[in-house]
């Protein structure tokens, strides 16, 4: 039901049949268009109910090839033990432990249904280790670009995966002109290399769409109203988007849409800056600095969609420091049970700030994502690291906490 891939910012259409990057006119992020009026006649929102709890539940909706899987999706919808009408989607359960098993699952997915062979992506977390995965599971090569700093379980779990791993001396952006460097060469298209950052391809955005998806159906088909959401590249927030104007189309939904909150850090906040001065572009956040890894991206290639949803959906944008991120990893540990990725535990202290100002109500539900588990950030939230007993100690202790992490997703 995959009818073409539409320009996000040209309306230009491309045919759906062959691999696509990005609209060769102005650069603008595509998005997979379906027959939704087909979909509608032959597939009701009652039929889920039997199918399997993954992703690929949604299958009406993403392109019709065979599934390179290792049982991504449909994560637990949390009652929150602290806040009554709140909720927390622990995306930390996903294979290889962060939300990011979606995006790849798909882009994957895709990319050996092409028959690509060689996939590349300048990364320094989470997306690194899972395209690793899926690669393998597809027999494909992953051809990863890390700066050699990154956190530990990211490289670690790389390498066991099989990927080939380059750790290039500097940051993401370093890794990224890497990749740049070998699209120009004769190899690339030869070889069936293929660069699957974020945004650069359309299919990592349907998979992490179905987060979406899972937010309404969890919910007995009515959506919550408010989403905050832990933003760096901002997929899952375009996808998420998408799924309910998808689902709008599909009779699954009304027109209601919750408010769509980007949580950053205030090492990192570039989407903050441009939502409160109403801009509807991103500048380049300068010299980034944040443990929360995933949302050091100083300037989200698909901003001028981030910044367009927040506007649509009467959102908002927060930001919290490093030291109010590691306090809510652990309070969100101790309260409730979930060892969240620091990016996840920005969520709560956005939901704390928009309950303090009056923009969030006691009564309004909110679904809060954790898009990871802690467990792959041991290196960083390490008490002895953070709590360091003597002075001199915690001039050391601050390193692994500044240093460059990595995580940048930048417009390269
Ligand atoms: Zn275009």
């Amino acid at each position: 039901m995959l009818t073409h891939l539409e320009c996000t910012r040209c309306g230009e259409h491309y045919p759906a049949d062959r691999p696509n990057s990005i609209c060769t006119k102005d650069g603008g992020v595509l998005y997979a268009r379906y027959d939704l009026a087909s979909i509608k006649k032959n597939f009701s929102s009652a039929r889920l109910a039997l199918r399997a709890p993954t992703m690929w539940r949604y299958d009406a909706v993403l392109p019709a090839a065979d599934p390179v899987t290792l049982g991504e999706g449909f994560t637990p919808m949390l009652a929150s033990r602290e806040f009554p009408n709140v909720y927390i989607k622990d995306e930390g359960l996903n294979p290889t432990g962060s939300f990011k098993a979606r995006g790849l699952a798909a882009a994957v997915t895709m990319a050996r249904h092409f028959g690509l062979k060689k996939l590349v992506i300048p990364s320094a977390g989470n997306a690194a280790g899972a395209l690793a995965a899926y690669a393998a599971a597809a027999a494909l090569e992953a051809h990863i670009f890390m700066p050699t700093d990154v956190p530990m379980a990211n490289r670690i779990e790389c390498d066991y995966y099989g990927a080939h791993v380059t750790l290039v001396d500097g940051l993401i952006s370093d890794c990224a002109r890497k990749v740049a460097e070998m699209k120009k060469e004769a190899f690339w298209d030869k070889e069936g290399w293929f660069d699957v950052s974020t945004t650069k391809e359309p299919y990592r955005v349907e998979g992490k769409k179905t987060m979406g998806y899972e937010v309404a159906e969890q919910l007995g088909w009515r959506l919550p109203q408010a989403i905050i959401y832990p933003t760096g590249g901002g997929v899952g927030l375009l996808g998420m988007w998408k799924a309910f104007e998808e689902m709008e189309a599909l009779g699954w939904i009304g027109s209601e849409r919750p408010k769509m909150i980007c949580a950053q850090s205030a090492g990192c906040a570039p989407v903050v800056k441009a939502w409160s001065e109403r801009k509807q572009a991103v500048e380049m956040w300068p010299n980034a600095e944040t443990l929360a890894s995933g949302l050091r991206v100083p300037k989200p290639y698909g901003d001028y969609l981030i910044l367009d949803i927040l506007k649509k959906s009467h959102g908002a944008a927060v930001s919290a420091t490093d030291e109010e991120i590691v306090e809510a990893t652990r309070y969100w540990a101790k309260a409730e049970g979930i060892f969240a990725a620091p990016e996840g535990a920005a969520c709560r202290v956005a939901y704390q700030k928009l309950r303090a100002n009056g923009f969030l109500g006691a009564a309004d539900t909110v679904v809060l994502f954790n898009t990871g588990s802690g467990l792959k950030y041991l290196d960083v939230l390490d008490p002895a690291v953070m709590r360091a007993p003597s002075p001199q100690k915690a001039v050391e202790a601050t390193k692994p906490a500044t240093r460059h992490i990595g995580g940048i997703i930048g417009p390269y």
